[in-house]
């Protein structure tokens, strides 16, 4: 498959959904995803999103989002967020998205680290609400196309402008697709995690595919584990115990099924304080007891939780479940500025897998699904305001690079996985001197 378009959108996420969505009929958006089109971990999301309820929350809202980040956030994108949440809301509604509401209101919880409930939710399962709801407008769009199992590999680039994406099949035949401008919504990079709850082909391949091609990338090592994920011996994706069941008065018990610890505290400091007990205790998990919310707030707040602890062989109405710290969401990625643009041009980043620092070092509960969305339609309206079709000749593509794909895919986890670890070595002697 060779062919131009005017648009590339890599990944069919919560991000990049939006951004297709926000780009006028009449320029064609061809979509690729890596596996089928709802597999992303935006589908995943439990707890909620953030929204800016009203003028006397701003300046919590902003105080939460950089104590959580350890004041590491660029403060300008977090404003961004923050402004621009009611609108994104109000999209949201437009197109069909479903929020748990009280007598005819919105209604609204709280997690760990948030001052104030300030998070929308549908049940917990926000994540595939919003994200089937986008997917359904995306289908009814005749300028968007999605094509399922199609892999990135590399951008197509000369002289640091980018035109268009190098791609494989599931059958492992290369296609090229140039295009005018490229976006990055490849998500977050779990997949390189013995546990994490990520989805396993989400392996950060874009970050592989920037270190090649020097795109600047930003806070490489910043990655945050969740606190809470269900412990289980078997390979695989850990399955997240969200942090609303902390928010909605769960609570942690050690060994002895003692209290060993504030439950909202923000992520790390909570993933620390139970590593430290795990320790203390010789166990590979603590335990979390939601039996005091009640059965019928249990199964009708949290039924997919409910459920599948039902299916591991857990009655969360009636008992325990052992949890356990697990790799959740990557803070840095590509780096962009406050329209999501790369460093590269004709090349935009949104989502996970981009880094505006609006988490700063760790990310606030519920603001990721916000931060995707809010970026993901500033990219889609700078690339409308600033369009250019591509000029040129195409590059030459030579194709020996990527004969052998299982290389190509180890020696990428590697450039990856060495990254991080050169990154947390500069980190490192930077704190030494400052
Ligand atoms: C279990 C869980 C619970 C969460 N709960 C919340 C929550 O309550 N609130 C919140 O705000 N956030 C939550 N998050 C985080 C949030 O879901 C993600 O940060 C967000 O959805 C990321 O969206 P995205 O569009 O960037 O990426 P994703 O939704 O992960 O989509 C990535 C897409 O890129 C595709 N892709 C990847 N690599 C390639 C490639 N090489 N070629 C082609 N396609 C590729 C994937 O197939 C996928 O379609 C949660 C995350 C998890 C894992």
């Amino acid at each position: 498959m060779n062919g131009k378009t005017d648009i590339i959108v890599v990944g069919t996420g919560a991000s990049g959904l939006f951004y297709a969505l926000n780009i006028p009929a009449n320029k064609h958006v061809q979509m690729i995803t890596k596996t089928a089109v709802d597999e992303s971990d935006s589908y995943l999301a439990q707890g909620g999103i953030c929204v800016l309820r009203n003028e006397d929350d701003y300046d919590s809202f902003f105080e939460d989002t950089l104590k959580a980040g350890h004041y590491e956030n660029d403060p300008d994108s977090v404003e961004v967020m923050i402004r621009t949440s009611p609108e994104i809301i109000a999209d949201l509604l437009r197109l069909g998205v479903e929020f748990e509401t009280r007598n005819g209101e919105l209604a609204y919880t709280k997690e760990g680290a948030h001052s104030k409930p300030r998070i929308l939710y549908h049940e917990d399962l926000t994540g595939k609400e919003i994200t089937s709801k986008l997917l359904a407008q995306v289908r009814k769009r005749k300028n968007i196309t999605i094509i399922e199992n199609m892999a990135m590999i590399d951008l197509i680039c000369q002289q640091n402008r980018c035109s268009g994406v190098v791609a494989n099949d599931k059958n492992g035949q290369i296609h090229l697709f140039n295009a005018d401008y490229v976006v990055l919504a490849t998500g977050g990079l779990g997949g390189l995690f013995h546990s994490s709850t990520n989805l396993q082909h989400l392996t950060g391949d874009a970050i592989a595919i920037a270190l090649k091609r020097a795109i600047a990338l930003e806070n490489i090592s910043y990655i945050q584990i969740h606190p809470t994920t269900l412990y289980s011996q078997k390979p695989g994706r850990r399955f997240l115990i969200s942090e609303s069941v902390r928010g909605e008065g769960a609570v942690l018990y050690n060994r002895k099924m003692q209290r060993f610890v504030d439950e909202l505290l923000p992520r790390d400091l909570l993933t620390k304080a139970i590593q430290e007990q795990m320790a203390q205790d010789e166990s590979d998990f603590v335990w979390l007891s939601m039996q005091k919310m009640g059965s019928d707030v249990i199964k009708v707040r949290f039924p997919n939780i409910y459920q599948h602890c039902l299916e591991e062989g857990y009655d969360i109405t009636r008992e325990c479940i052992p949890v356990t710290p697990a790799q959740h969401y990557f803070m840095g990625g590509v780096k962009v500025n406050l329209e999501s643009r790369t460093s590269m041009e004709h090349l935009y980043a949104v989502g996970e897998i981009s880094c505006n620092r609006v988490h700063g070092a760790n990310r606030l509960a519920s603001n990721s699904l916000l931060e995707s969305l809010v970026f993901a339609k500033r990219a889609a309206n700078d690339t409308i305001k600033y369009y250019e079709t591509a000029r040129g000749d195409q590059p030459m593509i030579d194709f020996a690079d990527y004969q052998d794909l299982e290389q190509l895919k180890f020696d990428y986890k590697t450039s990856i996985l060495d990254e991080i670890e050169r990154s947390k070595v500069i980190e490192r002697i930077d704190h030494k001197k400052a």
